[in-house]
């Protein structure tokens, strides 16, 4: 991918799938497909709630959060009012819940947000977290299905544990044939590249803890070893 897709400032690597509702990096279509597919024939309607973000989309959700416009929860979910907060510590609460415009995976195309569908009772409002998906809650059939087998069609969730960085997100799955190579290209000089020719909010900041950030916020993910599962 070229510096401008890792970071959702070209769009020349996905596809809109119309009626799907969803927009992948071109190599990710079939493979979703498959795994949409396989899914079904296990009784779960696996719809992508989200999928690629450009980086215009993730700049509004970013600014809304950092002019208090839009709401910043914590880790446990509480709603936090942050408008006089510094800019450093209104960065830390945003980054619990949001990537940094041209931090995302949702750039790449090779990653989505999935529920089951067929577990919403009708004209409920998605709720992405973490409860939804153990125990008794809507997705937890789903989230199992796919611990066990969403492998086999190269899929993992990046964010499974409790780490400095980005919350648990069950719902986030990854495409590794794809996000492997992304993740290795995208270095802090991408993400410079980026924010330099951008009008973030707390850009002076982020620019100066630019190594802090990749290593917390881009690198510090779950992998999977491919070789031993398949
Ligand atoms: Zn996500």
């Amino acid at each position: 991918m070229t510096a401008d897709e890792l970071t959702g400032r070209a769009r020349s690597h996905v596809i809109d799938l119309g009626a799907l509702g969803c927009v992948l990096h071109r190599d990710v279509v079939q493979p979703f497909l498959d795994l949409r597919d396989a899914a079904r024939a296990a009784d779960h309607d696996l719809v992508a709630v989200s999928s690629f973000r450009d980086f215009g989309r993730q700049r509004s959700i970013w600014n809304g959060k950092f002019r208090g416009e839009r709401p910043v929860l914590d880790r446990q979910g509480r709603p936090l009012d942050l408008r006089d907060w510094p800019a450093a510590d209104r960065i830390n609460a945003i980054l619990c819940w949001s990537a940094i415009p041209g931090a995302s995976r949702h750039h790449w195309g090779s990653d989505i947000d999935v529920i089951d569908r067929s577990a919403l009772a009708s004209g409920a409002t998605v709720e992405l977290v973490p409860a939804a998906y153990l125990g008794d809650g809507p997705h937890a059939a789903l989230n199992t299905w796919l611990s066990e087998n969403m492998a086999g069609f190269g899929f993992f969730r990046p964010y499974v544990s409790e780490r400095a960085g980005v919350s648990p997100e069950p719902w986030h799955l990854s495409y590794a044939p794809i996000s492997v190579p992304a993740l290795r290209q995208m270095t802090p000089a991408v993400l410079l590249e980026a924010w330099r020719a951008s009008d973030i909010d707390g850009v002076e900041w982020l620019i100066d803890n630019v190594d802090m950030l990749h290593a917390r916020y881009v690198e510090d993910i779950d992998t999977v070893d491919f070789d031993n599962r398949r």
